[in-house]
């Protein structure tokens, strides 16, 4: 066993050419993770139909799909789930516990990847806080960009610290979250700016960007998409719902409308970049710059592995603004396994498939848009009224209770409310006691399954159930609330700050949970039969087992296994009998 890890440490770090010969399906020369945000468990089969050819039915037919994999963790946000797949962790190690999070040294809420000490390095590429939409990335109150705030390594980590640095390893995304958390603290990042229409970085990666990118941001590949629309790339009669188009609760997004054709607009529409993101578009352009990258920085080229991440971020905002069950994210989903069909072709000419070992997963699911459900006559689903909350006669009722006349709720933001802990204590108060009280009224509200002390949970005072596992493992005690407000089923509040949206995800329920899992390339074998692996797994499994394949060690927060499927693919010289 000595012998071979030695052998395939010289392998991956080009001493030892024997093992790592370029036509030696043991040691993959690119790991590529590919990352569906939103894509729920169900919906590559449930759409399949629109499927062609080396796309999904590639990773499907001729790899191994696991099609029973859930997350353990509560808060099924983007943050979240990409560093625990970027982790093979749960966000109590990995610190991710949401979107945003209130920082109780700086007294305000804060944006995951936001760090003071690192600017952006493209000028007006900030948020653009009068068109942007996505409430979480408005948190942030400034423009730089960095993985600090990931608290474990990550597999991209392991790999450099491994190969002494000489690993490439790149992140790439519409989303800032879905790009840095992937590159991990040792990669680099490139993410979409709607402000500047361009892909960029911040000065945690480098001074300047390398001349292949200056010169795909100056090509300005959005504006091809000027005056142009987002069209149904199949026959209307070939969609599930193909009559259904005109919905009353899918979100009207300005200039963007219910039906398709969905306009782009002009080019200097203060929307038209926002508007590329909400359909396919923002896919094929995350594809085009992930390509440039991968030619121009010579990825898979050697016998040492680089590591690439994708994160395809259409199928999230289609789903918040259509939901899962739409005419919109039914062709998103085909036109997405267009754009895998090119990745995966390109690939394979450059570096080779069988030389290329490909993860894709999601960061969580989504539920069903309650307006779609009631058609069905499922009654039970409503959007939450945040105001609700405001208005309510408990707080005051609670502030009397305990002799407060200040604001005893710092912040809440789904799914923490924040008290104010300072005044608890300058009270004399017991800050189990008002968490109790506060989560007993929480809970009366209509639509609230659960309110969850904090403290109750740490101290085992919560009964030992799936559910109260979950809030456990999203908890950091420098990060996360005081009361964790859960939802029940197919409710959710819908109001990103103004926008009403169709669905929003976050919950410890199944839809939100499940995700697909799937391994191809480098020497993978389908199981008999190419059928799906329908044995639980869960999505902190892949950065361990991406680990075990290359024989590195699994990251510093990992508590997922190796998959043996994926591991039986390893070539009988890098195993010997008896090992772990
Ligand atoms: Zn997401």
């Amino acid at each position: 066993m000595k012998r071979t890890a030695l052998a395939l440490l010289l392998a991956t770090v080009g001493l030892a050419p024997a093992l790592g010969a370029p036509n030696s399906p043991a040691t993959p020369r690119l790991i590529l993770q590919i990352t569906v945000d939103a894509l729920r468990g169900d919906l590559p089969t449930r759409y399949a139909h629109l499927l062609g050819d080396g796309g999904f039915r590639y990773l499907m037919e001729q790899g191994i799909h696991y099609n029973n994999a859930n997350y353990l963790h509560a808060n099924t946000e983007t943050i979240v789930g990409h560093t625990s797949l970027a982790t093979g962790g749960v966000p109590a190690a990995h610190g991710m516990v949401g979107n945003v999070w209130f920082d109780r040294e700086l007294g305000r809420m804060v944006y995951n990847i936001e760090d003071a000490d690192y600017h952006l390095l493209s000028a007006d590429a900030d948020v653009d806080q009068a068109t942007e939409i996505d409430p979480t990335q408005r948190a942030a109150k400034v423009d730089g960009r960095s993985p600090e705030a990931i608290l474990s390594s990550t597999f991209s980590d392991e790999l450099a610290v491994h190969t002494n640095g000489q690993a490439k390893i790149f992140g790439v995304s519409v989303k800032d979250r879905g790009a840095v958390s992937m590159a991990g603290h040792a990669g680099k990042a490139y993410w979409f700016s709607k402000a500047s229409g361009e892909f960029v970085t911040s000065s945690y990666y480098g001074d300047r960007y390398p001349d292949w990118v200056l010169a795909w941001n100056a090509a300005d590949p959005a504006a091809a998409y000027a005056g142009k629309a987002w069209e149904l790339s199949h026959p209307r009669a070939d969609y599930l719902f193909g009559d259904t188009d005109d919905r009353d609760y899918e979100t009207d997004f300005p200039g963007y409308g219910r039906t398709f054709p969905h306009p782009y607009g002009e080019a200097d529409d203060k929307y038209f970049t926002t508007r590329l993101t909400l359909g396919p578009a923002g896919d094929a352009l995350t594809l085009d710059f992930a390509k440039a990258l991968l030619v121009n920085e010579g990825l898979g080229q050697d016998a040492v592995p680089d590591y690439l991440a994708i994160s395809f971020s259409s199928t999230d905002y289609v789903g918040h603004l259509f939901g899962a069950s739409s005419l919109e994210s039914e062709d998103n989903l085909a036109q997405l396994d267009r754009t895998l069909a090119d990745l995966f072709a390109f690939i394979d000419a450059k570096v080779g498939l069988e030389r290329t070992l490909i993860v894709l997963s999601a960061d969580h699911g989504q539920p069903e848009v309650p307006g779609y459900l009631h058609e069905l006559g499922i009654h039970k689903a409503h959007h939450f009224d945040t105001d609700a909350l405001d208005k309510a006669p408990a707080v005051a009722a609670l502030k009397e209770r305990f002799g407060i006349g200040e604001p005893l709720i710092q912040a809440f933001f789904q799914p923490y409310v924040y008290l104010d802990q300072d005044l608890i204590r300058a009270r004399g108060l017991d800050q189990a006691e008002v968490e109790q009280a506060v989560a007993a009224e929480l809970a009366k509200f209509d639509g609230v399954a659960a309110a969850v002390s904090s403290t109750a949970l740490r101290t085992g005072a919560q009964p030992d159930i799936l559910l109260m596992r979950a809030i456990l493992r999203n908890f950091h005690p420098k990060r996360s609330g005081d009361v964790y407000l859960v939802f029940e089923p197919n409710v959710f509040i819908a109001d990103f700050d103004g926008l009403k949206v169709a669905s929003t995800h976050g919950s410890p329920w199944r839809y939100d949970t499940f995700v697909p899992v799937m391994f191809a390339g480098a020497g993978i074998e389908p199981p008999a039969g190419h059928k799906p692996v329908s044995r639980a797994i869960t999505p902190y499994d892949i950065a361990p087992t991406l680990a075990a394949r290359l024989g590195i060690k699994p990251p510093s927060g990992a508590i997922g296994s190796p998959l043996p499927e994926v591991l039986g693919a390893i070539a009988p010289s890098l195993t010997e009998p008896g090992m772990p």
